[in-house]
């Protein structure tokens, strides 16, 4: 290749090293971005009781997840070559934490939204809740009817393939990052975009 013959600069030639990204969506789960090939064991970790809830390893540019949803003080550590490569620790502190109260029981729903409210008040975290029954907190809790002004914001429409929806239909749709956080997306409302269940995937 007539490339081979180019005279470089070594001081340019950088080496790769992949990323880590660790997220809580529905269950911690990390991803290894990046095209340096190699093996990552990953460790999810009850910082409670010591106890590994999952372990495995993956290549670069695959991801993990553990299937426990509901709330763990998470450690992750990563391992590469035998070596710890990356850690994290689960912090809500001044993140936005989105709960949904997917039952339609108006019960359910007024028994389960001050659990919530008060997991914002341990966690020190920003809260937004989606229910069936928003009219009823609008006034008290701020943030409420998001995906409402999400519809409004779109006029009615999905963000990713732009069909109309329906207002009965908001429960089922979803609150997306337009642009990942990973690929360097902000964690504000301005990149949150609505989408039907049918653009949903994790
Ligand atoms: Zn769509």
């Amino acid at each position: 290749m007539i490339y081979e013959n180019i005279v470089r600069n070594e001081d340019n030639i950088k080496l790769s090293s992949n990323n880590v990204f660790c997220s809580f969506i529905r269950g911690p789960k990390v991803d290894i971005n990046g095209d340096e090939q190699g093996d990552y064991y990953i460790q999810f970790i009850d910082k409670k009781t010591n106890q590994i809830k999952y372990e495995t390893t993956i290549k670069n540019n695959c991801w993990a997840k553990c299937n426990i949803e509901y709330y763990v003080d998470w450690e992750i550590k990563v391992f590469h070559k035998n070596q710890l490569f990356h850690v994290h620790n689960f912090n809500a502190e001044n993140k936005r934490i989105y709960i949904a109260l997917d039952s339609k029981a108006l019960g359910d729903t007024l028994a389960w939204l001050p659990i919530a409210v008060e997991y914002s008040k341990v966690h020190k975290c920003k809260l937004v809740v989606s229910t069936f029954h928003n009219k009823l907190f609008e006034s008290q809790y701020p943030n409420f009817n998001i995906k409402e002004t999400l519809l409004q914001k779109q006029n009615g429409r999905c963000y990713a393939c732009s069909n109309f929806i329906m207002k009965d239909n908001l429960h089922n749709c979803k609150l997306k990052y337009k642009i990942h956080l990973k690929n360097g997306g902000q964690n504000n409302i301005e990149n949150v975009g609505l989408v039907c269940p049918h653009c949903y995937e994790f």
